[in-house]
């Protein structure tokens, strides 16, 4: 049997559509974005349309998106980029627990040069509450960066009601929104978002760029200094290639949502139903419904994630533990911790992710797969311990 891979929350297979689109731009239109000749225009004229898919994507203007090497970078520009220019009006800045590394671990640079981070609670299935972002609110208080959908979990967090929250107090908001981009609605409008940022790899773009948006009139500090590219705020040649390739995922994304995301959320609750109705100590980590629409979060008693892994691997499927960036390193996921949950829960979350290219026959396999692993485990683990 062909492999089935199940990890599309840690990085996507680029549909042909954005590679022929991207294609030329290696070759025949090779110019640089910044050039005054006809090379470089025809690149200019490639980027800017890009640009103005992706706003049109968000309900954005063309001059409120940057392009960045990815969601990280969108990530550590936002959260250190409106600090340090922000930093007359304050020093406090409050973000989730349960954020991807990218905002934890610029939070925690910020901290080093004298900045206050609140990292706030989540519930049992990882929602941040609005009364807990007001009550964390202080005169300090400069931005808040809350994630519009969890890596790990899938939980859609009430960004909306944070961004009115903001906006109400005068802070800035930032939302990560790589996870949830072309698989949820998003209008940085009418959900009085700030800042938000994006990557292609998510959903069948190239890796190698993101983008984040940054509303007309917050100050945000570059941090990569050079020529005047992105409108001064982010230096270095532009990645043409990358943001058409961009731009086509995006665009394709938004078109096919409403029957995918329909598609997705059936195949999704037919893993979930199976594996909590068959598997003997299963739980679903994160809400039942107000998930993504292709993330399931598992966690079974007396199980290692990693074992589980390795065993679904040989069985020809690839799924995760907790995020990407964690899955080689043996510290539990610091988001299911944060619902609440022991270390060995944590220890044995495994994450099913769907995507466009997962059909009902695959999600039937790992849900049989998934069973008779699970067991097996336990009979091999029992069969060590002293009794
Ligand atoms: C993947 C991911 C990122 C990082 O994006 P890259 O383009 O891989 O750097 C940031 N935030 C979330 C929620 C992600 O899932």
């Amino acid at each position: 049997m062909a492999r089935i891979y199940a990890d599309n929350a840690a990085t996507t297979q680029m549909r042909p559509e954005v590679l022929k689109a991207m294609l030329p731009y290696f070759s025949k239109e090779y110019g640089n974005a910044s050039s005054l000749h006809k090379e470089g225009a025809g690149a200019k004229t490639a980027l800017e349309e890009a640009r103005a898919e992706i706003a049109k994507a968000i309900n954005a203007t063309p001059e409120e998106i940057i392009f960045t090497s990815g969601g990280t970078e969108a990530d550590n520009l936002a959260i250190k980029g409106v600090a340090l220019a922000n930093k007359a009006k304050g020093d406090h800045i409050i973000v989730s627990s349960i954020e991807h590394p990218a905002v934890l671990r610029a939070a925690q640079a910020l901290e080093v040069l004298g900045f206050k981070i609140t990292y706030l609670p989540v519930d049992p299935d990882g929602f941040v509450s609005l009364a807990d972002v007001r009550s964390a609110i202080t005169k300090e208080t400069i931005m808040i960066s809350v994630m519009h959908a969890n890596n790990e979990i899938g939980t859609i967090e009430p960004i909306a009601g944070i961004g009115s929250l903001a906006k109400e107090k005068g802070i800035v908001f930032h939302t990560d929104a790589v996870q949830s981009f072309g698989k949820v609605p998003i209008d940085v409008k009418r959900m009085d978002i700030d800042l938000l940022s994006l990557s292609a790899h998510k959903i069948y773009g190239p890796k190698g760029i993101g983008a984040l948006y940054v509303r007309k009139g917050i100050p945000l500090l570059q941090q990569t200094q050079g020529g005047p590219q992105e409108g001064g705020r982010r230096a270095g040649t532009e990645n043409v290639a990358g943001a058409v390739g961009f731009a086509t995922a995006a665009q394709l994304a938004i078109k096919e949502m409403p029957r995918e995301s329909r598609r997705l959320t059936k195949l999704r609750d037919l893993l979930i139903m199976s594996v909590i109705g068959n598997v003997e100590g299963a739980r679903l980590n994160g809400h039942a419904t107000r998930r993504l629409p292709g993330n399931a979060n598992f966690s079974f008693k007396r199980i290692e994630g990693e074992a589980l892994i390795m065993m679904l691997d040989e069985k020809g499927i690839a799924a995760s533990t907790g995020s990407a960036c964690s899955s080689h390193e043996l510290k539990p996921s610091h988001v299911i911790l944060a619902l609440g949950l022991s270390p060995e829960v944590a220890h044995s979350s495994t994450r099913v992710t769907l995507g466009k290219y997962n059909t009902e026959a695959h999600v039937r396999y790992i849900a049989r797969v998934l069973q008779k692993e699970v067991n097996r485990l336990r009979e091999i683990s029992k069969g060590m311990s002293v009794e």
